[in-house]
């Protein structure tokens, strides 16, 4: 492998100034800011790294996915496959304040780069095309089958990937997917997750009369703040217990081996009690059972409240309208238009018919075994990348549409990438090191070489 790392490096810059390219093109899925121009560029990005690329219509209107095929160098119809999952859509930038350059002005400071996607997940999609002209230029071309996918709206909860999957999934199919997400944590151990909590986001609201009354009225009519915070103090008690009947039903217990990984994960704590200015975690929590918390429990969070008067001084009102956003964490085998169901049931029986409820975004919670073959293989190559054992998580706390991939396609699915808990995703001044570049393009040349010789 020693000629494709050092095609690697020699050709680094001429990598980040690609990467410096696509991080340039505005790509907010939230604000579907850029869109005229970002499925186009990362078609051209594709083609120009010798793949056939196709801006794919989404269902719904949803925004482009952008798909590129790569064929083997020799006999492609018996060469194995290998697909990668990347997303080329961003977070909003806001607060834009904070930023000490331009989000879409990625800057060079020393070793750091700066830029709104310049980690996730163009970095990725950098890296990964930075390993796979490696091989065209030094071997003649790819050892296995390369498929890339690049969702378009990942950052806005992958609404039309099922309707997608389910249209023109056979197109997607491969013999293995390498998923974003891996890279080195604070201590320098490179760590790899096997998969992800689902998500179910609602809104709420409850219409209480046909306009905003004054408050001297609140003597004899209804409010309708008071009646959703009822409603909503229905949903979970003060020891944090869910209390929707049969929210917690379908819940498969962790195996033995994604516990023993998860009391095996460092303890991050002291940083997380910093970092948002606590003294204390829920019920108490700490060590290895804050970890079990996180990884294998369902939430269900109020992620915006509102209803009448917030500005400056008093206004004496009597509020018509009260609304909440809610987002329930979902953990294997949950189901987001099970707990819906659920929940509608649940407002139902206690008498909160009156409180609407919509759905605003439902993905389907994923965890593939520690033992699978191919998170097996994906470890090696991590190991001799980084020289040290990965760090393995059973499942993000966060969401990603991992099932419609390794469940409703098949397919074996491992993680790598570019990641550093430094790179401020989602936030100001994201930014990445060329060094995790560097290691993120040389772990993917490597799983490509080992996926042609060992999997296929
Ligand atoms: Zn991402």
């Amino acid at each position: 492998m020693k000629d494709i790392y050092s095609h690697i490096e020699d050709h680094v810059d001429e990598s980040i100034e690609q990467l410096f390219e696509l991080v340039r093109q505005p790509s907010i899925s939230a604000q579907k800011l850029g869109f005229d121009k970002a499925p186009g560029l990362m078609k051209d990005i594709l083609e120009r790294n010798g793949f056939e690329a196709e801006i794919v219509q989404v269902p719904n209107n949803g925004l482009p996915t952008v798909y590129g095929y790569l064929p083997a160098a020799t006999n492609p119809e018996s060469a194995p496959t290998l697909l990668f999952y990347c997303h080329y859509d961003v977070q909003p930038v806001d607060p834009l304040d904070l930023w000490d350059t331009d989000p879409f002005e990625p800057t060079r400071v020393g070793e750091r780069l700066y830029g709104r996607g310049i980690s996730d997940d163009k970095g990725n999609i950098g890296a990964r095309l930075a390993a796979i002209r490696a091989f065209r230029d030094v071997r003649g071309g790819l050892p296995c089958n390369i498929k890339m996918f690049c969702e378009g709206e990942e950052e806005s909860g992958s609404i039309n990937l099922p309707d997608l999957i389910a249209e023109r999934g056979d197109d997607f199919r491969a013999d293995a997917c390498i998923w974003e997400g891996g890279g080195r944590n604070l201590n320098g151990d490179p760590f790899m997750y096997m998969g992800l909590k689902g998500v179910l986001g609602v809104g709420l609201s409850v219409r209480m009369l046909s306009g905003d009354a004054h408050s001297s009225y609140a003597a004899i009519l209804p409010s309708a703040p008071w009646r959703l915070l009822r409603a909503l103090a229905t949903i979970k008690d003060e020891d944090e217990r869910i209390l929707i009947n049969g929210f917690y039903d379908a819940i498969v217990e962790p195996s033995a081996e994604a516990v023993a990984a998860v009391e095996a994960l460092p303890d991050d704590a002291p940083e997380w009690l910093d970092t948002f200015g606590v003294k204390s975690f829920v019920n108490g929590l700490d060590g290895e059972d804050l970890r079990k918390q996180l990884t294998f429990q369902p939430t269900a969070n109020i992620t915006g409240l509102d209803s009448g008067y917030q500005a400056a001084g008093q206004k004496t009102v009597l509020p018509a309208l009260a609304k909440a956003k809610m987002d329930f964490r979902l953990v294997p085998e949950q189901r987001p238009r099970d707990i819906f169901d659920k929940l509608r049931k649940h407002l139902d029986k206690h008498g909160f018919e009156d409180v609407e409820i919509q759905i605003l975004g439902a993905v389907n919670p994923y965890r593939t075994s520690l033992d699978s073959p191919w998170v097996q293989l994906v470890a090696e190559t991590a190991e001799e990348i980084y020289g040290r054992k990965p760090v393995m998580t059973p499942n993000m706390a966060g969401t990603g549409p991992m099932f419609d991939f390794g469940e409703t396609l098949g397919m074996p699915i491992a993680t790598s990438g570019i990641d550093h808990p430094s790179h401020k995703i989602h936030a100001p001044n994201e930014n990445i090191t060329v060094e995790d570049f560097l290691l993120g393009a040389r772990h993917a040349a490597l799983i490509i070489d080992r996926f042609a010789s060992d999997w296929g």
